[in-house]
């Protein structure tokens, strides 16, 4: 039994809006019908902590939940948010509370057909994607093997092992939701605590034993006269031809790495790291180091190396906005640990409570004539971030003229992907770290040389300069029907364009998670949960050609041309395609084709609705399952 001092720390340190609905939930007791925290009194909210002590002192323990019926978790949901949700919203997001057990995942209604003789899904990649995908199919009784080219699981999580590494969305809505309530470590898990997380979620849903590791696709190719993939890759062991009914490609947006190539750069006698390659023999302790690149990976790790090196510079060609995260570093606090476990239903609102915050941040992004005829810029909620994160610049640096100037952005927040802060302004403040915004010349034996003649001595270069995003399902080649290629295909067009993100035409039986166009760009769900919702698309899909007997899915031509077409009308809507938007300035947007490329620009619960809820119509279902030649295992070729 803990103190009551105990029980009173860890009340003072949670979420009272979490509180509020635990209490509501457990109890019934209408006193507990209050405001949403930010609209409490301080005696609400002092009655609110009192009550929840009370409670625990006397209920406290681990206990199951009884599931809300629909109407009773609708009013509970609405009690939460402090507003009625409509019904797009409400049906997107209702699974975020977690009270069941395997949220947005599909099962079969009734039994499950019969699975053809050979019947086999290829899923490519195990990281987060491939895992939830792996298990998704193993709740459907769903044969399938998992292809991963590295030796572990893990994706992102596996490869980039640079200082500092962690997630930016706190750790509870950073897991499987049919896996949660993990014990993380700290507020903003470690990369390495992730990865460890992936490794056991992969061995306790059996995934595990049906990937192979160090298996990189090089081709697939779909062999129309008999409904199968035929893929083939390299293995330790030699090339290796496999067949599958299905692809579910989970490979990942974040594969590629985009290493830049400077002019002078064979002459640098130091050393260039990319983070998604960081050596383990690395030592920067006395050295001197470039960061080159403020995305989220050069923002997060240049606290830990200017802690190591002798001197830092930060080469910053883009301002970004960059927003702080309350306890982001922090350990999770015993006393919270504790509350977890012994506060039922609490973890489920607070996960809603920390996704709640995003909910809204669509309207920051739709351009408003009136306001801007006004003198705005773009609207009054984000202009209004713009002067809060312009605010925090200021501070954070101390009111360091020389910085703030190269460190506003003239482009609106949000527009790009949210940056957050590792104490990374703070950081150039350091009397061993200088921001560099003149452009990068070239590299010298010594360093890097600049536009205003300076050449910056340094050992050490990291490449901080991200991925090649656009770089959809790459190195591998995929040939569909007539023996189109899929890079050339979206070569010979405006770039790579999916319907859904998922599906293109002459691609049967080819999903992609996380594929063209699909980057949520709001809403609140945390990616997890988007890789679970893309991955039960697919398996409905799937689930259809067997409950059919049907040997092919695919989208047809008018859906995805239809799609694409209001794709881009809705792209055309958002502040990012403008140049208050810094439309110019967004790798996220191909300059080469002028359009949004990587984010789905739809409002998050619309794009969930397509997602969760197939338009049938969209895709033709072809030909025999059952008289199509079974898929071959495996052989070393
Ligand atoms: P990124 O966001 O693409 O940022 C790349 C940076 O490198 C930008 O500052 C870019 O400048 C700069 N750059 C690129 N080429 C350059 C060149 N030739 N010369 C000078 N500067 C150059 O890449 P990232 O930071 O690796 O992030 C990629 C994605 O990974 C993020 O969007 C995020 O989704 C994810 N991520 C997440 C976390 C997390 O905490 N969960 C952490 C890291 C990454 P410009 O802006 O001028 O193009």
């Amino acid at each position: 039994m803990v103190e009551r001092e105990w029980i009173e720390r860890a009340i003072e340190l949670a979420d009272l809006d979490a509180i509020r609905m635990t209490l509501y939930q457990l109890t019934g007791d209408p006193r507990f019908d209050l405001p949403v925290a930010g609209q409490m009194s301080a005696e609400q909210k002092n009655f609110l902590k009192d009550e929840a002590v009370e409670w625990l002192i006397a209920n406290a323990g681990p206990r199951d939940v009884p599931t809300p019926s629909e109407d009773e978790h609708r009013r509970l949901f609405n009690m939460a948010l402090g507003k009625e949700e409509g019904d797009l919203e409400y049906n997107a997001r209702k699974e975020l509370t977690c009270f069941g057990d395997f949220p947005y995942y599909e099962r079969w209604q009734g039994d499950a057909p019969k699975m053809p003789e050979g019947f086999r899904v290829a899923v490519i990649g195990s990281g987060f994607a491939g895992i939830g995908m792996g298990v998704q199919l193993d709740l459907l009784g769903i044969p399938y093997d998992v292809f991963e080219r590295r030796p572990e699981p893990g994706g992102v999580w596996s490869i980039n092992r640079y200082p500092d590494v962690r997630v930016d969305t706190i750790s509870i809505t950073y897991e499987f939701l049919f896996e949660r309530d993990h014990q993380w470590s700290e507020y903003f898990a470690r990369g390495s605590e992730v990865r460890s997380y992936l490794d056991y979620v992969s061995r306790k849903y059996g995934v595990h034993d049906k990937t192979r590791f160090a298996h990189d696709l090089k081709s697939a190719a779909f062999d129309e006269s008999r409904n199968v993939w035929r893929l083939e890759f390299d293995t330790p062991d030699g090339p290796l031809i496999h067949e599958a009914n299905v692809i579910v490609s989970a490979s990942g947006l974040f594969a590629t790495p985009n290493i830049p190539h400077f002019e002078g750069q064979d002459q640098f006698a130091g050393r260039i790291i990319h983070p998604s390659r960081w050596p383990d023999d690395v030592d920067l302790a006395g050295k001197r180091v470039a960061v080159i690149g403020n995305g989220s990976t050069g923002i997060q790790m240049l606290g830990a190396i200017a802690q190591q090196a002798v001197f830092t510079y930060a080469f910053q060609r883009t301002p970004q906005w960059i927003s702080p995260r309350a306890k982001y570093g922090e350990a999770i606090e015993p006393e919270t640990a504790w509350l977890l476990k012994n506060f039922p239903a609490y973890v489920n609102w607070w996960r809603l409570s920390a996704l709640a915050g995003l909910f809204d941040t669509h309207q920051l992004m739709q351009t408003d004539l009136e306001w801007q005829a006004s003198g705005g810029k773009v609207n009054r909620a984000s202009d209004a971030m713009r002067e809060e994160l312009t605010q925090y610049i200021r501070q954070q640096t101390g009111g360091r003229e020389d910085l703030i100037a190269r460190l506003i952005p003239d482009y609106a927040p949000f527009s790009r992907r949210p940056v957050v802060d590792n104490g990374w302004y703070r950081t150039l403040t350091r009397d061993n770290v200088e921001l560099v915004t003149e452009g990068i010349v070239s590299l010298t034996e010594k360093g890097i040389l600049t536009a205003d003649g300076k050449e910056h001595t340094v050992d050490v270069i990291v490449t901080a300069t991200g991925f090649a995003v656009e770089k959809y399902l790459w190195p591998a080649r995929y040939t569909g029907r007539n023996g189109v290629d899929l890079h050339d295909l979206w070569d010979q067009g405006d770039g790579a364009r999916a319907y859904l993100g998922m599906m293109v035409p002459d691609f049967p039986n080819l999903f992609t998670l996380y594929g063209p166009n699909s980057q949520p760009l709001s809403g609140g769900p945390s990616q997890p949960v988007w890789f679970g919702m893309w991955g039960a698309y697919a398996a409905r899909a799937i689930m259809r050609m067997l409950s059919e007997n049907k040997a092919t899915v695919e989208v047809t031509p008018e859906a995805f041309t239809r799609y694409n077409k209001a794709l881009d009308e809705e792209a055309a809507k958002l502040v990012q395609m403008t140049v208050e938007g810094g439309i110019d300035k967004n790798y996220y947007v191909s300059q080469r084709h002028n359009r949004l490329q990587v984010n789905a620009p739809w409002y998050a619960p619309h794009y969930q609705d397509m997602c969760m809820n197939t338009r049938w119509d969209d895709l033709v279902l072809d030909g025999s399952l059952s008289e199509s030649a079974d898929a071959e295992a495996s052989t070393v070729g």
